[in-house]
């Protein structure tokens, strides 16, 4: 039984519409939106699985961002023997630094060099490394880039103002529901001796999507220090 009034129209036992949680503010659900609540509250109802649980996945989900998977990066380049590890099994070696994968996908680990430049799409919807990297960006998800990344690679990384050299080949990887990718950008010149916290702080999203290269800018070490 719900208890929670939300906006669609079926009728659930609501006995009241004003509690904490109603936003009254809020457009009208889309489809998706919809049939998210209606299997929600169906599972909820049949009890197969627990408002707590739901609360729980989604506090899990909510611990990852980002700045998980540019610390597995700075690991890569300061540890060799972690950075083979990661190339090797990129699962294995993200839960060995710590890092739990709530689902049973891969992670491969592709290491962007001198000659290869790679990036990640998943052109049939959204597949993305959530355990280390968060939720997608919306381009990521929308059809524009998952389209184009394949066909025309250069030109969508000209639109990141990406400009990768002529003979550098650009390596484009598709993920599905079980293979997610996340790329290792390579360490900006100029970092030797930096710390591994100072290096983990110019690793950005994009890089590790591939969208962006790390290696443009002059740093100094305190640009790494949050
Ligand atoms: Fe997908």
């Amino acid at each position: 039984m719900s208890t929670h009034p939300h906006p669609h129209d079926h009728s659930h036992e609501v006995t009241h519409d004003h509690t904490p949680c109603a936003d009254a503010s809020e457009a009208p659900p889309g489809y998706y939106e919809v049939m998210e609540i209606a299997v929600r509250e169906l599972l909820i109802e049949k009890q197969l699985i627990g408002p707590g649980e739901i609360r729980r996945q989604i506090e899990v989900l909510d611990s990852r961002s980002p700045a998980l998977g540019a610390k597995v990066v700075a690991r890569a380049w300061v540890d060799p023997d972690f950075r083979a590890r990661l190339l090797t099994n990129g699962r294995k070696a993200c839960e060995d630094f710590g890092i739990s994968f709530y689902d049973d996908t891969e992670l491969i680990v592709l290491e962007n060099t001198e000659t290869c430049h790679n990036l990640i799409v998943c052109t049939l919807c959204s597949c993305y490394p959530r355990p280390v990297l968060g939720l997608p960006p919306d381009w990521y998800k929308a059809k524009p880039y998952r389209a184009r990344a394949v066909k025309e690679p250069r030109a969508v990384l000209a639109e990141f103002g990406t400009v990768i050299p002529a003979d550098v080949e650009i390596r484009v990887s598709d993920s599905t529901a079980q293979v997610r990718f996340l790329v290792l950008p390579r360490r900006p010149a100029g970092t030797d001796g930096w710390s591994e916290e100072a290096l983990a702080a110019l690793v950005t999203r994009d890089a590790m999507i591939g969208v962006v290269t790390l290696d443009s800018q002059p740093l100094t070490e305190s640009d790494g220090e949050a």
